[in-house]
């Protein structure tokens, strides 16, 4: 080492100083604005169109129709790299980005989200004719 003495200078100028780094698992993480993180979908909205499925580039995506305007998006997010085309191709804001980037998981499976919309609500049950009026 040429400049020994210059070196623990600079190591005895940063002993009390407060770190640079964050503690990051250990507090939480500072998400900034924009972060591509995991997709959302919003089953009421979509149309089965499969633009999203169409435009991915990673074939992350899979629409199937599950009944009359009712849709099911699988994502394989083993498979996406979070370049949000999705969400710009589908022309009804069905899909968004979210924030949630802690996804690491050691089984692909896991990885594999399956979105729907719940089932039509029943129908409301039919009222009883009222009784018919008696003549004399
Ligand atoms: S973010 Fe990109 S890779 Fe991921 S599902 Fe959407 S289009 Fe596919
Ligand atoms: S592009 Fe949007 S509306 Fe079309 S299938 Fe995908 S999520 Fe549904």
């Amino acid at each position: 080492m040429k400049y020994p003495g210059r070196m623990l200078g600079e190591v005895l100028a940063h002993l009390g100083a407060k770190p640079n780094t964050i503690k990051y698992p250990y507090e939480p993480a500072v998400v900034q604005a924009g972060l591509r993180g995991k997709i959302k979908f919003f089953a009421e909205k979509c149309i089965g169109c499969k633009i999203c499925e169409k435009d991915c580039p990673s074939d992350a995506i899979t629409v199937n129709k599950l009944g009359d305007k009712r849709f099911e998006c699988i994502f394989d997010l083993d498979k996406c790299i979070y370049c949000a085309q999705c969400v710009d191709s589908c022309p009804k804001k069905a899909l968004t980005v979210t924030n949630e980037f802690e996804l690491a998981q050691l089984d692909r499976h896991k990885l594999r989200f399956i979105f729907h919309a719940p089932d039509a609500p029943p129908a409301p049950a039919a009222q009883p004719e009222p009784p018919a009026a008696k003549t004399a």
